[in-house]
């Protein structure tokens, strides 16, 4: 089939030329291909030859071989590739692993171990022969149809590894591909041997379908074959749940709109996806009261079943947890500083960016609620370097101490708590004299007269 040639750039020749050079085949293949002839800027450049590991690191010194798949990291201008020796897979047991990586003797056994055939493609040769394309499962065709098809038989190939299935669908959904009929029945009817993919993997793929142009396309496809029931159960009871946004649209379509709504960070799609997982279990007379709290104990589990970074649990968790609020234009700026505080400084931004998505995941205009508004009242009690917790007092632990005597321990941490409330409500107070004095006064006592609320809000004796 004639079609156009890959572009390759000048250091993925140079390694091709190395190989070819010193005696051995040598192509690029797989994912570099299939995105060079849709003209897509491939993510990395992988290279596979006939040479094995040893050899491969010979002819390139700098060079890294620790694994046991046949794949050598080598350094060339500044950037890293893999250059893996052929292989052919033998024998899966597990529904997720060869039991053993055996190396090939051709390109063809090497492209019939992959998943479609858009990702089986070759371009190289060996020493002698100009550069060709190794197309033997008809990846061009597909690819000009936008097509993913898997590589011989789909059912035998997701039982040998099912992470397959969910490659299909992230890779539906990144390229903007169609699967093709038999390959999707297959993944329906496979669906159930999801459940032996570790979190990792299935994470790795879930965030690339997250960062795709509209993520829904691959979520609705992992609804539609099953592959959202064994992989995110709690998903899977959203369609079919009645809301009344979108006219005609249940709580599966408003996540969808959501997550494709919300701009392209892996953390605030994360959360939109699984900003509304609490409904369900929340659901009574028509409301879904505390769902933001249900939701966000339900997205740590679900994360960290996956094994995600305890990080991001606990900022997409953060997120879900405060993502109602009810901003209104009367709010005092104090009452825009206590919800600074409350959500975190450092989450503000992806807070308000996942409520724009969630708004228009309900219909409405992204700065329904006066989120604009808020945003820049915030902008600008950040710019002015407002106190938000107890570090930026003009007054220490310290300080308490040396000046008042308050030994460290439960009072001087209270008093601390007490000066940052105060200051938060009027930051003018923020100023080392009125502070040791207003610290004085919150152990002893008002010095003469009557202190507001009278001995009672004396810290000092509180138990
Ligand atoms: P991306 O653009 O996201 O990198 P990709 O298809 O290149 O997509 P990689 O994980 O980089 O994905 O895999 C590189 C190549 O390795 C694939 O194109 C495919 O040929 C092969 N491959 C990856 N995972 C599998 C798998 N589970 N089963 C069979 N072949 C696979
Ligand atoms: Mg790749």
């Amino acid at each position: 089939m004639a079609g156009p040639m890959p572009e390759i750039p000048g250091p993925v020749a140079e390694l091709l030329a190395t190989l070819r050079g010193g005696g051995h085949s040598a192509f690029v293949v797989g994912g570099c291909l299939r995105d060079a002839l849709l003209g897509r800027d491939p993510a990395d450049w992988d290279l596979t030859t006939d040479a094995r590991p040893d050899r491969i690191q010979t002819l390139f010194p700098r060079s890294l071989y620790e694994n046991r798949f046949g794949t050598v990291v080598v350094r060339h201008a500044h950037a890293q590739y893999e250059i893996t020796a052929f292989r052919r897979d033998v024998s899966y047991t597990d529904h997720r692993h060869p039991d053993s990586v055996e190396f090939g003797d051709s390109i063809e056994d090497d492209l019939a171990r992959r998943d479609f055939t858009v990702n089986a493609m070759a371009w190289g040769g060996s020493p002698a022969e100009d550069s060709r394309f190794v197309d033997p499962h008809g990846g061009r065709t597909d690819l000009s149809e936008r097509l993913l098809r898997a590589v011989g038989d789909p059912d035998r190939r997701f039982h040998e590894d099912a992470l397959r299935m969910v490659r299909a669908v992230r890779l539906a959904a990144t390229l903007g591909f169609e699967i093709e009929p038999e390959t999707l029945a297959a993944i329906g009817r496979n669906a159930e041997l999801a459940r032996h993919l570790s979190g990792e993997r299935i994470a790795a793929e879930l965030l690339k379908l997250l960062a795709a142009p509209r993520p829904s396309v691959g979520l609705r496809l992992m609804a539609e074959t099953g592959l959202l029931a064994v992989i995110a159960p709690d998903l899977a009871r959203q369609p079919g749940i009645s809301q009344n946004k979108v006219d005609g649209e249940d709580l599966w379509d408003h996540t969808l709109r959501t997550v494709d709504a919300a701009p392209n960070r892996s953390l605030v799609r994360m959360a939109a996806l699984l900003h509304d997982v609490g409904k369900p279990d929340t659901l009574a007379d028509g409301h879904f009261h505390g769902h933001e709290t249900m939701g966000a104990v339900i997205a740590r589990d679900f994360l960290s079943g996956l094994n995600a970074p305890r990080a991001l649990q606990e900022r997409v968790a953060h997120l879900i947890r405060n993502h109602m609020f009810l901003y209104q234009p009367s709010w005092t700026d104090a009452a825009v500083r206590r919800f600074i505080r409350k959500v975190g400084p450092g989450s503000i931004d992806d807070l308000l960016a996942l409520r724009s998505a969630d708004n228009e995941g309900s219909g409405l205009a992204a700065e329904a609620g006066d989120l604009p508004e808020l945003g820049v009242r915030i902008s600008r009690e950040l710019a002015a370097h407002v106190v938000l917790g107890r570090h930026q007092l003009a007054v220490d632990g310290h300080d308490l101490k040396s000046e008042l005597g308050i030994p460290p321990g439960r009072t001087l941490g209270r008093v601390l708590d007490e000066l940052t409330e105060r200051v938060i409500a009027e930051p003018a107070l923020n100023d080392r004299a009125i502070l040791l004095e207003m610290a004085r006064t919150l152990v002893d006592g008002p010095a003469g007269g009557d202190w507001s609320g009278g001995s009672s809000s004396r810290i000092g004796e509180a138990s």
